[in-house]
């Protein structure tokens, strides 16, 4: 029998990981003296460990699952596939899958976003669109544009390009001289407004007029401004006023600069409509899509775009003028296979429609949480929220970061066997879309007694 048919121990398990196995993102002296949970199975939204137990997936296995684990419509279309054709390369061949699912998504992405390149992972599209974007202005004879502007507290990626134009200093800083420099701009962050507004109804969106500063100054030197759609995720679930994002569309068109949406977490339904541009009317030259793409099953990604872009790479083979960019899995036909799957369950399950009373739910739910002495702030945008806890409501002051209030908010839930994961003070929901309603309430009321015994004075 081989190794992995053998059923091993919890012990032996977590023994092992520990050995041989580096965490992301993961202080790996703490890991060592914890007693890790180790899963084996999944199903709906409950993750199921090596002695059997079940958690509750509150963050949607790192915000990419959808349709629930383990769905038996897409477990066959994976495996019809695998006996079809496991895996062929896009260089100098086309495949059948990543065909049919560019078509697909065609129809899907916001008009006149038709031209899908592949790759497989959220960091690698955003790659993907910052080269692009800096090429294609070239290609178009404006040389001179080759910087970008983004965001305090954005998250693209870890990868070097991806780190470059991201704006969370506790995560980057340590690779400042690794990075192309960018030009940032203040976050839409209201609860801690770095212009000193205190409320998006009244202050006339001042983040925007910063913004148009920016772009009089250095708009002419710029290819591109990069941002994470109506909520800026990894930064702490930052939700932007509304108005926000149509307003960089039009400075990013008086100035000409591409606008380059990172839909990674945002897209496949997670705000409540497909993609989250849709909400403010806004289509961008070039946007990336990955986590929620292929269900959760599988490593996929895309950088979509439009003709226009598309068109500036066309020209004689002697002009150079290809895009010299490639991965290896480009456009797997499994993941593709999974992808197209899921899309089709979106319909079937008319899972959008399905999504509207749970997100009015979860407000009502947040509602009740903002009362807590010690949460500062709760932000929301579709089934995607945030609950940010202070040490002091009144003068909004932190819980020094060393606590790990977040963290301990966390491991109390595993108690009542919810699974989540912060981001630093903040408490994160992003549960699976297919939860049910019980299960929405069941998460609710864990992290709701996790927040009251840990901050409790
Ligand atoms: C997760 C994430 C990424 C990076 O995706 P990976 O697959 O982890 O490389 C990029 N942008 C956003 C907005 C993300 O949430």
């Amino acid at each position: 029998m081989s190794d992995s048919a053998i059923h091993h121990s919890t012990e032996q398990l977590r023994e092992w990981d520990k050995r041989h196995v580096w965490h992301p993102f993961t202080q790996m002296q703490d890991w060592e003296r914890e007693d890790s949970i180790v899963i084996t199975r999944g199903e709906g939204s409950w993750l199921i460990d090596s002695d059997g137990k079940r958690y509750l997936d509150g963050v949607a296995s790192m915000w990419t699952n959808v349709h629930g684990h383990c769905r038996p419509e897409l477990n066959e279309a994976l495996k019809a596939q695998v006996d079809r054709l496991e895996h062929s390369t896009l260089l100098g061949l086309a495949s059948e899958q990543s065909i049919l699912l560019a078509r697909r998504l065609a129809e899907i992405t916001p008009a006149g976003l038709d031209r899908f390149f592949y790759s497989d992972n959220g960091s690698t599209a955003m790659e993907v669109a910052v080269k692009m974007a800096f090429q294609y202005q070239a290609h178009r004879g404006r040389p001179e544009r080759t910087r970008f502007i983004t965001f305090h507290n954005a998250y693209h990626g870890d990868t070097l390009g991806a780190v470059s134009v991201g704006g969370i200093a506790i995560y980057h800083a340590t690779f400042k001289p690794l990075m192309f420099e960018t030009i940032q701009a203040p976050s839409p962050y209201c609860y801690r407004c770095e212009l000193g507004c205190d409320n998006p109804a009244t202050c006339g969106l001042k983040c925007l007029a910063a913004l148009e500063a920016l772009m009089v100054e250095h708009g002419a030197s710029c290819a591109g401004l990069v941002i994470e759609p109506l909520i800026q995720g990894a930064g702490g679930m930052l939700v932007q006023p509304p108005g926000f994002l149509r307003g960089v569309r039009e400075l990013c068109n008086r100035f000409g600069l591409l606008l380059i949406t990172d839909e990674v977490a945002t897209g496949f339904g997670r705000t409540g409509r497909m993609f989250a541009c849709e909400h403010e009317g806004v289509v961008p030259d070039i946007m990336a899509i990955s986590k929620g793409i292929a269900a959760g099953y599988l490593p996929l990604a895309a950088t979509v775009t439009s003709e226009e872009v598309y068109g500036a790479f066309r020209g004689e083979y002697a002009q150079l003028k290809t895009f010299f960019h490639g991965h290896t899995f480009t456009g797997n036909p499994l993941a593709c296979a999974v992808a197209l799957k899921s899309l089709e369950l979106f319909e079937s399950d008319r899972l959008l429609e399905a999504l509207q009373p749970k997100i009015a739910r979860l407000t009502e739910r947040l509602a009740e949480f903002s009362r807590l002495p010690h949460v500062g702030d709760v932000r929301q945008c579709g089934l995607a929220a945030g609950i940010e806890l202070v040490e002091d409501k009144a003068t909004k002051r932190a819980y020094p970061w060393e606590l790990k209030t977040g963290v301990k908010v966390c491991l109390e839930a595993r108690k009542q066997c919810i699974f989540s994961r912060p981001l630093g003070n903040t408490v994160v929901i992003f549960p699976p879309l297919a939860i049910t309603a019980d299960e929405l309430e069941l998460l609710m009321d864990g992290l709701e007694r996790a927040i009251r015994v840990v901050t409790a004075d």
